[in-house]
C-alpha cells in the first residue's frame, strides 16, 4: 500500500512511521524547505507516552523526574492553591520538541520526503497535486491507497473531507520558550494563575527548564518587543519566574495567539482520506494535549490500517475512536481555558477559593482523567 501523508508535524510523522513500521511505502510531503528543529517544551501526559509505547519510541523519550518535584498550583505572590499528589501510575514528562521531532523523523525513515513542497488533494481523496512552493509548474500528480491530511490547524485540505469549520480565536496569546541554561526551581513546578494571566513551568530532562506565559488579548495584538511585554507582565511574580526570564535569550520566544477550530468535525474521513492531529482536531493548549492527541491518533490509524487489508474498515474504525475522545478533550480544554482567564476579579478570587478548598485527590483524578487511553489492537489479515 501507497499512502501520501501531507505535512510533517507531529501527527504527520507519527503517522508516517506507524505506517513505514507495518511495511508500506510512505511518501511525507511538507512546504517548510526543512524539518528545523523548534524552540520550545512539549508536555506528554500518559496516553502520549502510551502511543509512543506503540510508535516503539517511548523508551528512548522517557526520562526519570526527578521524585523531590512538587507539582504545585499557585498565586503570582507564590500561595500554593494546590498541589498534585505524585503518583508514579500517572506517567507524565516534557519534553524539547527538537527531540521529540528527531526520534519521529528517525522513526519515519524509509519514507518519501518531499520538502518545500505544497500538497493539494485533487477531487476525490487518492490523488494529490504536490507543487514546490513558489514554482509555476503544474506540480506532481501522486496517487496514493490512503491520503493522510496532517497539514495543521489551518489545514487546506481538511475542506475535502468535511465542511470547513474555521478557526476560533480563544481571547488568549502565548509566549513560550526554553532557558538557555539550567535554573534552580527549588523542586516545585507547575502553573501559578494570576488575573487573566497565567505562567507555567516546566523542568527538561537537562535541567533547562521550559516556560509559558499566557495572557488576555485582542486578537493578533503585536509588541514592538515581545520578550520586553513577557517581563513586563510577569517579572514582579514569585520566585523563579524572574529567574526564568533571566535565563531565556529573547530571540528564542515563541509568540501565538490560541486559537482551536470553530466547531467539532462531524467525520475524520473521507473515502481514502483521513484527518490527522490538528488538521482533525485543534484544541487550545490548557491541557497539554494537542500533541498527544496526535500521537494517539497515528499510533491507533497505524494499527487498524495494520497491514492493510481493510483500509475502509480500518478507516470507519479509525473515526468511530477518535472523533469522540479527542472531541470531548478539546471541549474540556477549552472550558478550563476560559476558568483561567476568567474576565471578573470576584469570580477569579472564587475560583482560586474553590481550588483551595477542592481535595487533591480529585484535582489529581481530573488531571489524570485524559491520560488513560489504550490503543486498538493491530490488524493482521482479512
Ligand atoms: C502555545 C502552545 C502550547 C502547546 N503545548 C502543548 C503541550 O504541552 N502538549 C501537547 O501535547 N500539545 C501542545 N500543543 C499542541 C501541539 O503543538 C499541536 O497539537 C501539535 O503540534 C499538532 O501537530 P500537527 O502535526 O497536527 O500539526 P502542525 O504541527 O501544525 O504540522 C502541520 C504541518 O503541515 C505543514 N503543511 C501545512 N499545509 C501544508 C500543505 N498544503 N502541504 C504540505 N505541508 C503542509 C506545515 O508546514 C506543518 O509542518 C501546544 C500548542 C500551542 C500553540
Amino acid at each position: 500500500m501507497h499512502a501520501i501523508v501531507i505535512g510533517a508535524g507531529i501527527g504527520g510523522l507519527a503517522t508516517a512511521g506507524a505506517l513505514r513500521s507495518e511495511g508500506h511505502e510512505v511518501t511525507v510531503i511538507e512546504r517548510s524547505e526543512a524539518i528545523e528543529p523548534i524552540g520550545a517544551g512539549i508536555s506528554i501526559f500518559a496516553n502520549g507516552f502510551r502511543a509512543l509505547d506503540e510508535l516503539g519510541l517511548a523508551d528512548r523519550l522517557r526520562h526519570p523526574i526527578d521524585p523531590a518535584l512538587r507539582t504545585l498550583q499557585r498565586t503570582p505572590g507564590g500561595d500554593v492553591l494546590a498541589e498534585l499528589p505524585r503518583d508514579p501510575s500517572r506517567e507524565f514528562g516534557v519534553l524539547h520538541r527538537a527531540d521529540l521531532q528527531r526520534a519521529l523523523l528517525e522513526r519515519a525513515s524509509g519514507a518519501r520526503l518531499l520538502l518545500g513542497v505544497g500538497a493539494r488533494v485533487e477531487g476525490a481523496c487518492g490523488a494529490v497535486v504536490a507543487s514546490r512552493a513558489g514554482g509555476e509548474d503544474a506540480g506532481e500528480l501522486l496517487s496514493g491507497d490512503l491520503v493522510v491530511i496532517a497539514d495543521g490547524i489551518r489545514s487546506r485540505n481538511r475542506a475535502t473531507v468535511t465542511a470547513e469549520p474555521g478557526v476560533r480565536y480563544s481571547g488568549y496569546t502565548a509566549w513560550r520558550a526554553v532557558t538557555r541554561h539550567p535554573v534552580d526551581l527549588s523542586d516545585a513546578a507547575g502553573e501559578t494563575w494570576g488575573f487573566r494571566e497565567r505562567f507555567g513551568i516546566a523542568p527538561l530532562p537537562d535541567g533547562r527548564v521550559y516556560w509559558f506565559a499566557v495572557a488576555s488579548l485582542p486578537e493578533a495584538t503585536r509588541f514592538d518587543d515581545e520578550f520586553a511585554e513577557v517581563r513586563r507582565r510577569f517579572e514582579e511574580w514569585h520566585a523563579p519566574i524572574p529567574a526564568l526570564l533571566d535565563a531565556t535569550h529573547p530571540a528564542s520566544v515563541l509568540r501565538h495567539d490560541i486559537h482551536d477550530l470553530a466547531r467539532p468535525l462531524p467525520t475524520f474521513v473521507r473515502g481514502r482520506c483521513v484527518l490527522v492531529g490538528d488538521a482533525a482536531h485543534a484544541m487550545t493548549p490548557d491541557l497539554g494535549q494537542g500533541g498527544g492527541q496526535a500521537l494517539e491518533d497515528a499510533a491507533t490509524l497505524g494499527n487498524l490500517v495494520g497491514d492493510g487489508a481493510d483500509l475502509d474498515a480500518a478507516l470507519a474504525a479509525y473515526d468511530a475512536l477518535r472523533r469522540p475522545r479527542t472531541q470531548s478533550i478539546a471541549r474540556r480544554a477549552r472550558s478550563m481555558g476560559r476558568i483561567a482567564h476568567v474576565g471578573w476579579r470576584p469570580v477569579a478570587a472564587l475560583r482560586d477559593t474553590a481550588i483551595r478548598m477542592t481535595p487533591t485527590a480529585a484535582l489529581a483524578r481530573a488531571a489524570a482523567a485524559v491520560g488513560v487511553w489504550e490503543p486498538p489492537a493491530r490488524t493482521v489479515g482479512a
